[in-house]
């Protein structure tokens, strides 16, 4: 994934503790939840993110989930 065509992102872009953030001037930054409560990662890091130890893999959306949840009409 890029920002803009021009810089990459790296691990960020894939990671589940990322947010991405968009500014109302329309710039997108990568927030990194880790840093909420370990201060060893920045809260916005320095793009790319090559290498990192609090990279966890996102979880594919569960499209059944929703069915699951919604309630019987019966
Ligand atoms: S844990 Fe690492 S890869 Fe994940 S959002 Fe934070 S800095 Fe990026």
């Amino acid at each position: 994934m890029s920002l803009g065509g021009s810089v990459s992102v790296g691990l960020c872009a894939s990671c589940a503790r990322s947010e991405i953030i968009r500014s109302s001037r329309g710039s997108t930054f990568f927030r990194c939840k880790l840093s909420d409560t370990d201060p060893h990662f920045p809260k916005y890091p320095r793009l790319p993110v090559i290498e990192c130890a609090g990279w966890s893999e996102q979880m594919p959306a569960k499209p059944d989930c929703q069915a699951n949840l919604k309630p019987s009409l019966e």
